[in-house]
């Protein structure tokens, strides 16, 4: 399989399909993803994650003239429920274009140092990086990327303060500058193969996987419909089959009853 990646994510990913499937990881020389979008938004994405990832396989497959090719695509931003928590998202696709099978494995993460901030002292700028768990993971200080080692933080951050007073700092999110990052590609990266270990129960496609679920488990107290999933959808994508099934619990924690627990 070719690995569509710049920043290091064959070692999360490799290992873990070669355990599952035997695949043996190559990372495609001149395939640049960047042009794909950056995280420094100095390139926008064409599309929605999910269509970036298949963009990246693709020029995989062109470049590689290979059957299978492997993408990942990750978004930081906050909860969409509790918005001053940043949240990591993690998509992997893998396409196997002569067999017609396309998996998507999916991780939403807590564990992301993702943030910026203005710092005007050497003082504030060392607090951020921290606070952030550098050195292990990079910074992007101005205009300079990558940022792992001290001397080159000092560097930087007296250069753009000395340039303008006051200097913008970001974690560095590129995979290979982040080992919060990769773990949650490790996550995506299990979650593909166990949709890839789903079958449908009518034509034994690979990728039976859950496609809807619908709120109003109801409350063990006072039977009220709360927010937790009550049922879901299993949708075969190569034959159409579906199937909808309730969860295995029958209430929901009082906890979460808007009208037990406002
Ligand atoms: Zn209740
Ligand atoms: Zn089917």
């Amino acid at each position: 399989m070719a690995i569509a990646t710049m920043h290091g994510k064959e070692q999360v990913i490799g290992p873990l399909l070669a355990a599952a499937w035997g695949l043996r990881a190559i990372v495609p020389a001149g395939l640049n993803t960047d042009v794909l979008g950056t995280f420094t938004r100095d390139v926008a994405r064409p599309g929605d994650a999910l269509a970036t990832a298949r963009l990246k396989a693709e020029a995989a497959l062109a470049l590689t003239g290979g059957a299978i090719a492997v993408a990942s695509e990750g978004s930081f931003g906050p909860h969409p429920d509790l918005p001053w928590a940043a949240v990591n998202r993690e998509l992997v696709v893998l396409i196997d274009r002569q067999r017609g099978i396309e998996l998507v494995g999916e991780a939403l993460s807590w564990e992301t140092n993702y943030r910026q901030t203005q710092v005007r002292t050497w003082e504030e700028a060392q607090a951020f990086a921290a606070a952030v768990g550098f050195p292990d993971h990079g910074l992007v200080v101005g205009e300079a990327k990558g940022v792992r080692d001290r001397e080159t933080l000092a560097q930087a951050v007296q250069a753009g303060l000395a340039q303008s007073g006051i200097l913008w700092l970001e974690t560095d999110m590129r995979a290979m500058h982040n080992p919060s990052r990769m773990q949650v590609i490790a996550q995506a990266t299990q979650d593909l193969v166990a949709k890839g270990r789903s079958l449908c129960p009518v034509c034994g496609w690979p990728g039976f996987a859950i496609t809807e679920r619908w709120p109003g488990l109801p409350c063990a107290l006072c039977g009220l419909p709360t927010p937790l999933v009550r049922s879901q959808r299993w949708v075969c994508r190569h034959c159409g089959y579906q199937q909808e099934e309730p969860v295995a619990e029958t209430v929901a924690d009082p906890a979460y009853c808007p009208l037990c627990n406002p």
